[in-house]
């Protein structure tokens, strides 16, 4: 499946199939690769795919090298870009060269930072290796690294040349990242598709159990990338309709926040911040209550997060006032009308808020 999504600097390809990885070395340069190309991957990636691309891309005669990180949140940061700056002035990497980021969305948002800074900006080709990475992080060219003060808070929108989701690759994607990769399907669907979110009332267990077949990973993959390249395409810069793919993102990144980024993978807090959206949206009288307890019924199947201390009311709620999409301190918050049907809220009353807050710990 190929998906097109627009950007400033053009459109570009998503494409979506098994075996794309195995067939880049028959012809590099239909798969958007130019120059010499820079794959930058994490040491868990590299010996299951990494050096499988090298070879391949070596015997096609690319010049290919690769940029190893250490696997985690924790290499999102400014002394990894400076490794990789490093190692590409080191090898003579120029502009009219590529980097491949081929991993999940750690890789992603480092080597895409990287690329967007490396003399002025240099060609990035995303191989997205997980499923957050495929349906969420590699589509819409934003990229970041943390500060010490924040997640993401220094990094830029620079669209790749091409994302090449190759669906085998999550063959080898440990259970818990299945799980947080079905976190931003469930919430695409909910925002976006009643009927993605129909099918996956029932395929839910065996996608996450990993009883999937590579073509009905390409099907949700295919369906999920679809939908957000649509909403990107409308709104690159996140001024409007992109936001609805906030849906439980507010009181899940201050989660995130306040249990210190770590303990908490992205998608379990995504899924306690839909339950609390959830309630919100109803308390609002925007959803109806049968159509709420469908959707805590899926959210219901997601497995609990791991014990982690519980913080205070007062601590994720300070961080939610340092949301980077909070406006003049008022925070933006997305409900749901229907399912399928994502709403932006412009300033939530702050009773509402703390109600969002509870019910999202209760779930820790
Ligand atoms: P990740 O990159 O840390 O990958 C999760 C783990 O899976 C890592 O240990 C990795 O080594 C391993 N892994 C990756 N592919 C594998 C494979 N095929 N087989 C076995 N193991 C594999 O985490 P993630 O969930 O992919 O991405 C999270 C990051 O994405 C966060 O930093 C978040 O901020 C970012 N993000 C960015 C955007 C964006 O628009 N740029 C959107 C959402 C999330």
């Amino acid at each position: 499946m190929r998906v097109t999504v627009r950007s400033r600097s053009g459109p570009y390809f998503v494409d979506v199939a098994p075996g794309i990885l195995e067939a880049l070395g028959q012809d590099p340069a239909a798969a958007g690769l130019s120059g010499r190309v820079a794959v930058v991957t994490d040491s868990n990636v590299r010996p299951l795919w990494g050096e499988r691309v090298r070879t391949d891309l070596a015997r096609a005669g690319v010049d290919a090298e690769l940029l190893e990180i250490a696997p985690g949140e924790g290499s999102k940061t400014l002394e990894w870009a400076d490794a990789l700056w490093t190692g590409l002035i080191g090898s003579g990497f120029g502009r009219a060269d590529t980097v491949l980021a081929l991993g999940g969305g750690v890789v992603g948002d480092l080597a895409g930072f990287v690329a967007a800074t490396f003399h002025r900006g240099m060609r990035l080709v995303h191989a997205p290796t997980t499923l957050l990475a495929q349906v969420d992080s590699s589509i819409g060219g934003k990229v970041a690294i943390d500060h010490r003060l924040g997640k993401n808070l220094v990094g830029a929108f620079h669209p790749p040349a091409r994302v090449l989701c190759d669906v085998a690759t999550l063959r080898t994607l440990p259970e818990r990242e299945r799980w947080n990769g079905l976190a931003e399907v469930v919430k695409t669907a909910l925002v976006l598709d009643s009927e993605l979110f129909e099918e996956l009332e029932t395929a839910l267990p065996a996608l996450a159990g990993g009883q999937s077949d590579d073509e009905g990973w390409a099907g949700v993959v295919g369906r999920t990338a679809a939908l957000k390249a649509r909403l990107v395409s409308e709104d690159e810069l996140e001024a409007g309709p992109r936001m609805l793919l906030n849906f439980g993102h507010t009181v899940g990144h201050a989660l995130e926040a306040a249990t210190g980024h770590g303990p908490l993978g992205h998608g379990e807090a995504v899924v306690l911040g839909m339950r609390a959206a959830v309630g919100v949206s109803e308390r609002l009288g925007r959803l109806n209550p049968d159509e709420a307890r469908r959707i805590l019924r899926i959210l219901a199947r997601f497995p609990r997060p791991p014990p982690v201390p519980r913080p205070e009311r007062d601590a994720v709620r300070a961080a939610l006032g340092r949301d980077k999409k909070a406006v003049g301190g008022k925070v933006r918050y997305v409900v749901l009308e229907a399912i399928g049907r994502g709403a932006v809220e412009a300033a939530l009353p702050e009773e509402l808020l703390s109600f969002a807050i509870d019910r999202s710990l209760e779930g820790l």
